[in-house]
């Protein structure tokens, strides 16, 4: 608790000062922000990031061997991808529902012709899907691609749990090493208020009250979307099925929502959210180690959000009326693409631009919304980490039935839970 409250402090001092230095002396804030907020806010990132890599082949080599049995792996991963798909199906029509209720792009004052935005590729879905064993795991984790990483410490986890006895120093050395990111998370977490400031300093800086302003309905429907999602989707899911009181879900989580909210990236945030999902909400160890990981990469709902919003606000911009197949198009796009997209600053964008593709909207349009982007990366990114970890908290409360008639479970497993 004392840690989130000086999260709380950090952030709100860092919006206090970014936008007081951006009103009165945008140059002095250009000095500190050389100086200052960007290395602080870089240094954390990159500290954080550098655990990414190790965690998800620690965490998933032995989650995937902890859950024992194929059957048990294929039960929760079933449940796991049902749940992410769904709630990302959700996110996207409510980030289009309220967008069409609320038009923000009708009769907007922006400018159209100064729209300009080269969009990156994108991967598509196909081969995403092709890709997702890697031929090199050196490089696979030199890269930091994720979904390969994943695959390959699933092979891993399903290797030692067939060895069973065979692979003890194995499984040795991975829970040491487990050990170690656990204390190193909790390390650098100590910087995190600090950074926290940094970070949000600096992007609510950089963008002033101006830019604010000119997107002001298009941001109020980005936020009351997630809002919404969050309470009503998470909070329902919570209660229903995770048996859970939502406030005290989102209070004991707090400090990885801002460690999420300040990083924009669910990768950065995924060895905090872990250890507050296992320590603060008591999800069991494979559990999480499984779900989290998985969730960071390929489940983001608020990034789908943006996808509704924008798609349906660019249309409006330029005048286009968006059928009903169109608008379906939107859903499953997005849903697909963002299952071969990492959770890094910005790969909304990406998502966006090939989602504007397939509808068939100018990509351009994207220049509307690039500049305050960074500000709603940050709260969209809180909610795709939260996504993650309701998932891991429902999952854990449906496999109580099966923990309590599992007393056959080979030894290994119940070691490693
Ligand atoms: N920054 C988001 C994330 O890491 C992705 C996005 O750009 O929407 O989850």
């Amino acid at each position: 608790m004392k840690l989130t409250i000086k999260i709380i402090t950090g952030l709100i001092t860092g919006i206090l000062v970014g936008l007081g230095l951006n009103q009165f002396s945008p140059e002095l804030f250009k000095i500190f922000d050389s100086y200052l907020f960007e290395p602080v806010g870089s240094l954390f990132i990159n500290a954080i990031t550098m655990l990414v890599v190790p965690i998800v082949l620690i965490s998933i080599t032995l989650g995937t061997a902890g859950l024992g049995d194929p059957k048990k792996l294929g039960r929760i991963g079933g449940k796991t991808m049902l749940y992410f798909l769904f709630t990302t199906a959700f996110a996207i029509t409510i980030g289009i529902g309220l967008a069409l209720l609320i038009k923000p792009g009708a009769g907007s004052q922006v400018n159209i012709s100064a729209a300009e935005y080269t969009a990156s590729q994108a991967p598509s879905v196909i081969d995403t899907l092709i890709n997702i064993i890697p031929k090199n795991p050196i490089q696979a984790m030199a890269e930091g691609n994720m979904l390969q990483v994943i695959v390959m410490s699933i092979f891993f986890g399903l290797g030692i749990s067939a060895l069973g006895s065979k692979t003890k120093g194995i499984i040795d050395l991975l829970e040491q090493g487990q050990e170690l990111m656990v204390y190193l998370v909790n390390m650098i977490m100590k910087a995190a208020p600090y950074a926290t400031f940094a970070l949000v300093a600096t992007a609510v800086g950089s963008q002033g009250i101006a830019a604010i302003k000119s997107m002001g309905l298009y941001m109020i429907v980005v936020v009351l979307a997630l809002f919404i999602h969050t309470v009503v989707v998470y909070g329902g899911a919570i209660s229903l099925l995770g048996r859970s009181n939502p406030l005290d879900f989102f209070k004991k989580f707090f400090p990885a929502i801002a460690v999420g909210f300040s990083t924009s990236s669910s990768s950065a945030a995924l060895p905090v959210a872990m250890e507050t999902a296992q320590k603060a909400l008591n999800v069991p160890k494979n559990i999480s180690s499984f779900v989290q990981p998985l969730g960071a990469t390929i489940n983001m709902d608020g990034t789908g959000i943006l996808q509704g919003v924008a798609v349906v606000f660019i249309a409006q911009t330029y005048g286009v009326d968006l059928t009903v197949p169109q608008l379906l198009t939107v859903i499953l796009t997005a849903v697909l693409a963002s299952v071969g997209t990492a959770g890094v600053p910005g790969a909304g964008l990406i998502l966006l631009a090939m989602v504007l593709e397939q509808v068939g909207l100018p990509v351009e349009g994207i220049g509307l919304i690039l500049g305050i982007d960074r500000l709603l990366d940050m709260t969209r990114t809180a909610v795709n980490i939260t996504g993650d970890a309701s998932c891991a908290v429902i999952i854990a409360q449906s496999e109580k039935k099966y923990e309590a008639n599992e007393d056959e479970a080979p030894e290994m497993t119940e070691e490693m839970t």
